[in-house]
């Protein structure tokens, strides 16, 4: 059970680093020895057009690419300097500290705010108290935006709130279980502007408690949100490339790379 001790504000997120990661499906590899470091205290873009491996990439962190069946992979991600393929590794202790926050805002429908929220303890095996799970529910409610407007409705199901607060509601069900990396593939493509704008806040302020890597197709977010990026490219029908990675501010306004350039600047 998480306490407000392990929200302390001290705590910077964990290093995330991917070192010469491979993948395939079946015999086509999607990714080319990739390596990236994602520092804790810090947001990382993945940007580049469709099809060119940045979601491959994000489930290869926690290790839902293996969920595929044709699916393989090389190289190693270390959280923390342990690899989290390690044989014996635990699975479920990997996907608690790597929590991902999809395109599409999954909360269980069904289910209520307030279990949507402490629905991930289950998967931990944490035990919890009735006010210790109002507690958490509350601050995490909190910590993604999203506690005002729904304080008063905790008991309605997930899948009555809009498109905006489910995927806020899905932030902080990720929270619930203290993850030290929030990996979000388009958390806000499906999302209107003021929506989008709130869970843009909303990594803002979690960033200097959790490491985050997103991968988005906005350009102004990439650049607000992010302090490093790293742009994907497939080039001659091989997707999976990193092309350039590095300071936010150097990948906008001088990049190295001319493709870098031309993406950035929308002239794809
Ligand atoms: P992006 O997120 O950048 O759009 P993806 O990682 O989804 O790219 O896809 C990278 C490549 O892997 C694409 O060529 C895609 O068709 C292929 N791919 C993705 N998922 C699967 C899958 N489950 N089975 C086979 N090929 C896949
Ligand atoms: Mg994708």
């Amino acid at each position: 059970m998480p306490t407000d001790e392990d929200f302390a504000d001290d705590f910077r997120g964990s290093e995330l680093e991917a070192v010469g990661v491979s993948a395939w499906f079946g015999k086509r590899k999607v990714l080319q020895r990739v390596s990236l470091t994602m520092p804790p205290g810090s947001v990382t873009a993945l940007i580049g057009p469709s099809g060119c491996g940045k979601s491959t990439f994000l489930r290869i962190l926690n290790r839902m690419h293996e969920l595929v069946a044709s699916a393989s992979l090389a190289g190693e991600v270390l959280l923390d300097g342990v690899d989290v393929y390690e044989p014996g590794g635990r699975i479920t202790e990997t996907r608690r500290r790597i929590g991902m926050v999809f395109q599409k805002p999954n909360p269980f429908p069904a289910m209520s705010i307030a279990d949507n929220v402490t629905a991930g303890l289950k998967l931990t095996g944490a035990k919890a108290s009735r006010d210790e799970k109002h507690h958490l529910i509350e601050q995490c409610l909190t910590k993604a935006g999203l506690w005002k407007e729904v304080r008063d409705r905790l008991k309605q199901p997930g899948g009555a709130l809009s498109g905006g607060q489910q995927q806020r509601l899905c932030i902080a069900r990720s929270l619930a279980v203290r993850p030290d990396v929030l990996l979000m593939d388009e958390p806000c493509s499906a999302l209107d502007p003021t929506s989008t704008r709130r869970i843009e806040e909303t990594i803002a302020e979690l960033r200097d408690e959790v490491t985050i890597v997103i991968v988005t197709h906005n350009m102004q977010q990439a650049a607000r949100v992010s302090q490093q990026c790293a742009f994907f490219l497939a080039e001659d029908g091989t997707p999976g490339q990193i092309v350039e990675a590095g300071p936010t501010r150097d990948i906008f306004d001088d990049p190295v790379d001319p493709r870098t350039a031309d993406y950035v600047n929308g002239r794809f």
